[in-house]
């Protein structure tokens, strides 16, 4: 495995793998790598990756002024092992300096998905996660790029940024990986304290609570739903920022429940300073 830190060796080693037919896939990531992440590699294989490349890097311009870009996680170490062992063909690890020699006057925007749910609490955020993934696509040059349903919205911005600007790149989700309590794998779960962490687990038991009822109950409505999953988060001691019904692929607030769609409810909270997100598909 070979670890890449700046974006001209990064290009050299994408275009010298295109000239022998090898198919890039790229795993974007922040680091501090857990289970999660690890099956975003597995998927990328399964789609054909022959080459795989994880982009280990803690974008700044993706965090907002009081938002935890200094005290995020890192750990390159355990990262290296991680993907060594999961065979991984390149780490992509590049300075902040490396991807921002200078304050950038050239941003990618997205601007219908991305003004809502996460959108609303975080203004900047997805602006600087489709510029960076724009410079990680024009770095890596993959044919593939994988993302997590854990960042549904996220997964449907990127997929709107490919349509719109026309990368050549297929861009695959792949599912939620849990704890064996529920929780969403998150590097943030280290922030969790043990009380935290336990109350935190109201979000994906009120998201399967809400999917079962949707399930046995044919009438219920989104206001029902969405009650009922806010209720169990705030009776946890829960902070709600959103809880909303949207649509699976473009991640839009859809106004109510119909048994034609594909609909999942998106939720953000925050235990103690933590701020959690998950979603689950009905
Ligand atoms: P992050 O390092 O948190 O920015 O995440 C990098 C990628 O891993 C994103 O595409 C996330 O959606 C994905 N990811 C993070 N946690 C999970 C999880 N629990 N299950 C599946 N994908 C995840």
């Amino acid at each position: 495995m070979k670890v890449i830190h700046t974006i001209h060796e990064m290009q050299q080693w994408a275009m010298a793998a295109h000239k022998v037919q090898k198919v890039i896939g790229l795993v974007p990531t922040m680091g501090f790598l857990h289970e999660g992440h690890m099956s975003l590699i597995d998927t990328a294989k399964n789609n054909g990756a022959t080459a795989v490349v994880v982009s280990i890097f803690v974008n700044p311009i993706q965090f907002g002024p009081n938002e935890d870009y200094d005290s995020y996680p890192r750990d390159f170490e355990h990262d290296r092992k991680m993907c060594e062992e999961r065979g991984v063909d390149v780490i992509f690890a590049p300075e902040v300096k490396e991807m921002f020699p200078e304050p950038l006057t050239c941003h990618v925007g997205e601007t219908c998905i991305s003004q809502n749910l996460c959108g609303k609490t975080r203004p900047i955020h997805f602006q600087g996660v489709t510029t960076i993934v724009a410079k990680l696509f024009l770095a890596a040059l993959p044919n593939l790029a994988v993302f997590g349903r854990k960042d549904a919205q996220q997964a449907a911005i990127i997929r709107r940024m490919v349509r719109d600007l026309n990368f050549p790149i297929t861009i695959v989700t792949s599912p939620i990986v849990r704890e064996a309590s529920g929780l969403a794998m998150s590097s943030r779960n280290k922030y969790l304290s043990e009380d935290e962490h336990d109350r935190a687990l109201s979000i994906s038991r009120a998201l399967s609570a809400a999917r079962e009822k949707f399930r046995n109950q044919a009438n219920v409505s989104k206001a029902e739903l969405v009650n009922d999953i806010r209720r169990n988060i705030e009776k946890a001691g829960g902070v709600v920022d959103y809880v909303e019904l949207t649509d699976s692929d473009t991640m839009l607030p859809v106004p109510e429940l119909n048994r034609n769609g594909s609909f999942t409810i998106a939720v953000a909270a925050k235990f103690g300073t933590t701020r959690l997100i998950d979603n689950i598909q009905l």
